[in-house]
């Protein structure tokens, strides 16, 4: 069967993967001229990547790390380490770590947690250890109950002390939702954390070897390419038609360059698009539709990923490093993580610079000013004194709507892949499913959306019908 899915993120493409799997025909269209939405990159006029997001593979991606194996590229991703490490900013230039043994789940974990005393006193170790309990023994339900509350009430329910969430929770918050622990759903973090406490190396990160574009994307698109699907770059969805039954007669592609409007039809359609571009493009009908009305709740998040070429090696750390400052996120010397940006000599700081609703319309300059000033803490001996690091040049990514905005009690607002309207199906990362708002997230809503294609009655009125028969999918998403 034919499938017209609009967005090429990792989520219409993962779609497309398995729908070509199950013995069907797609067809993706991208409205931008890259591939990736949220993992897209660019090289600039020397010949240097700079990316959408600094992004990190973590062990506890079972649909990714099986999709890399299916494709034969998982050779791709550069392992670090079996360490989280991060920074202290009471002392800074100098890093905490904790290190993971290689014994079993949860014993790793809390061997780390045990021999870190930098960041817990003994009380808050024991006091957090009892506040995770009901989450390992209750797994996922009680997870998803502790969606009303805030990471930072659900500490203080557990007689952790605020503080705790501002100086240490600061990192796992931004780093995974770009916003604060007193704004974060608390789902979010027991989600992660317990994940990482289920999974020897859940916690283990990596790294991709170049740009996500070419060396992730790129071979997706040759393999659904090759299984008789389609790709097309510069293709935006303008409006979704429909019959007069409510289900969808076809998508209307905007004409670009004086071209006209093309209605494209298909047995089934997949919404691969973020959140905010869907909600403004739903018809009239559905907007009156209780399940579609659900998604007035989800809203992207602004974030912002910097890129700054040093003159000289700040450091040798090779892997990813959580600053615990106001201002930034998570970053990485990207000369040391990475195969293809790789500089024995010259660092290439990736910053991410979350929460980011207060910087997202400042100029780049400023973004650049306070930066700077902050990496000043993060390696003194680089920053300070007679002959400081020199920027060579900088590029400012701003994503004014990411991932969906992870406040308390958005759970209850994220749609399934499967919709009322029989023809019509939804992928992507806001999606639902117990990934949250991440590549592994977006990458198993593909395959989900794929499945329950797979198992959807033909609509009647649908303009492929010569082509009935369908094989069962061959790859079960991995829960
Ligand atoms: C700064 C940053 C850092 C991140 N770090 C990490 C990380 O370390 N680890 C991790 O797992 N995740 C990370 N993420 C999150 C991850 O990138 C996303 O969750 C994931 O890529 C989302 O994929 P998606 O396909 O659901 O959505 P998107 O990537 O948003 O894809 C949607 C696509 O739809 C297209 N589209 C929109 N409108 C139309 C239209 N009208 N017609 C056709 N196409 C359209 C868009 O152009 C886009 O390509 C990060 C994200 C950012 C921004």
């Amino acid at each position: 069967m034919r499938v017209a899915i609009a967005g090429a993120g990792l989520a219409g493409l993962s779609c497309a993967k398995y729908l070509i799997d199950a013995g069907h025909t797609p067809i993706v269209f991208e409205r931008r001229d890259v591939l990736g939405g949220l993992v897209a990159a660019w090289k600039d006029a020397d010949g240097d990547w700079y990316e959408t997001g600094l992004h990190a593979f973590f062990g506890a991606y079972p649909n990714m790390l099986q999709l890399l194996k299916e494709l034969g590229i998982e050779d791709r991703l550069q392992w670090k380490q079996h360490t989280l490490i991060f920074n202290q900013p009471d002392k800074p230039g100098t890093l905490s770590r904790f290190d993971v043994p290689d014994i079993p789940s949860p014993f790793n974990i809390i061997a780390s947690i045990i021999r870190n005393n930098d960041m817990l006193t003994w009380e808050q170790k024991i006091r957090f250890a009892i506040g995770l309990f009901p989450a390992i023994v209750r797994g996922q339900q009680y997870v998803e109950e502790m969606d009303k509350y805030s990471f930072s009430e659900w500490l203080k329910r557990q007689g952790i002390g605020e503080r705790v969430a501002t100086d240490v929770f600061i990192a796992a918050s931004k780093a995974l939702t770009f916003i604060n622990p007193e704004d974060v759903s608390s789902t979010i973090l027991l989600t992660a954390l317990n994940r990482f406490l289920q999974e020897r190396y859940g916690s283990k990160i990596a790294f991709l070897d170049g740009s996500p574009t070419e060396r992730l994307c790129q071979p997706i698109v040759d393999y659904i390419t090759a299984g008789g699907g389609e790709v097309r770059l510069n293709a935006p969805l303008k409006e979704i038609v429909l019959n007069s039954d409510g289900t969808v007669k076809g998508f209307l592609m905007r004409g670009l360059n004086g071209e006209p409007d093309e209605l494209v039809t298909a047995d089934f359609y997949v919404s691969a698009m973020s959140v905010d571009p869907l909600k403004v493009m739903l018809p009239e009908p559905w907007k009156q539709m209780e399940f579609f009305q659900m998604l007035e709740g989800l809203e992207g998040v602004p974030v912002i990923n910097l890129h700054l070429w040093f003159d000289r090696k700040l450091t040798d750390i090779d892997h990813l490093l959580f600053s615990r400052s106001p201002l930034l996120s998570v970053y990485a010397d990207m000369s040391n993580t990475c195969r293809e940006y790789a500089n024995p000599d010259r660092s290439m700081l990736e910053l991410v610079l979350a929460p980011a609703k207060d910087w997202i319309s400042k100029s780049d300059e400023e973004i650049i000013a306070a930066t700077m000033a902050d990496l000043e803490k993060l390696f003194p001996d680089h920053f300070t004194g007679d002959n400081p690091a020199k920027l060579l040049k900088s590029h400012v990514v701003k994503t004014p709507r990411s991932v969906y905005t992870a406040t308390p009690g958005r759970q209850k607002y994220r749609p399934p892949q499967k919709t009322p309207i029989s023809n019509f199906f939804l992928s992507g990362s806001y999606t639902m499913q117990r990934y949250l708002g991440s590549m592994e997230g977006a990458v198993l809503s593909g395959k989900l959306t794929a499945q329950a294609i797979s198992e959807a009655p033909l609509v009647a009125n649908s303009s492929h019908l010569q082509t009935p028969t369908r094989p069962p999918a061959k790859n079960a998403a991995t829960a």
